[in-house]
């Protein structure tokens, strides 16, 4: 099964939304084996945002996600990756699909709640870069026979 990585940014922690966000994901079916609380250096947010660098609103960003400490969740599930994604929503929360966290959460481009991994490449890359191997629960759930059927895992 596939893990993402997802965090809570300043966002969703000084909105008290954080209960909110990972309630969807529990809703879902969705398995949290990491998750902790952080504060996020420069170094590793130029790290993590590295496409982001060379951008004009980079030093905001980097801003916004100082305001508070984060939360950083990995999730497991059946093609984690992508639903993570979509229950995500498109990056301006004003845009986003109702229904998504983003879309339901928030109206702006920055402030917007939640990162998660864009691939599954990138997933392990963001997984390793926030947790240490010991920081990582993969334990078994008596729900998986009713989260999935036999043939789909
Ligand atoms: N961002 C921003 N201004 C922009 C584009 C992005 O502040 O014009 C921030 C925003 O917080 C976004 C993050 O940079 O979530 C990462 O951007 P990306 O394009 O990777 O979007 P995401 O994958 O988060 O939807
Ligand atoms: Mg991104």
């Amino acid at each position: 099964m596939e893990k993402t990585l997802v965090i809570l940014k300043p966002s969703a922690i000084l909105r008290g939304f954080a209960g909110e966000v990972i309630r969807r994901f529990e809703q879902k079916g969705l398995m949290i084996i990491g998750m902790k609380m952080m504060t996020l250096s420069d170094e590793i947010l130029a790290e993590h945002y590295s496409h982001l660098v060379d951008k004009p609103f980079f030093p905001l960003l980097r801003r916004s996600m100082q305001l508070s400490p984060v939360v950083v969740m990995c999730v497991k599930g059946l093609e984690a990756v992508e639903v993570v994604r979509k229950m995500t929503g498109a990056t301006k929360g004003r845009k986003a699909d109702i229904g998504t966290i983003r879309g339901d959460l928030c109206m702006s481009g920055q402030h917007n709640i939640v990162h998660a991994s864009d691939s599954v490449e990138n997933a392990e890359i963001e997984i390793r870069r926030f947790f240490k191997p010991e920081e990582i629960f993969d334990y078994k759930s008596p729900l998986t026979f009713m989260l999935y059927a036999d043939d789909e895992i």
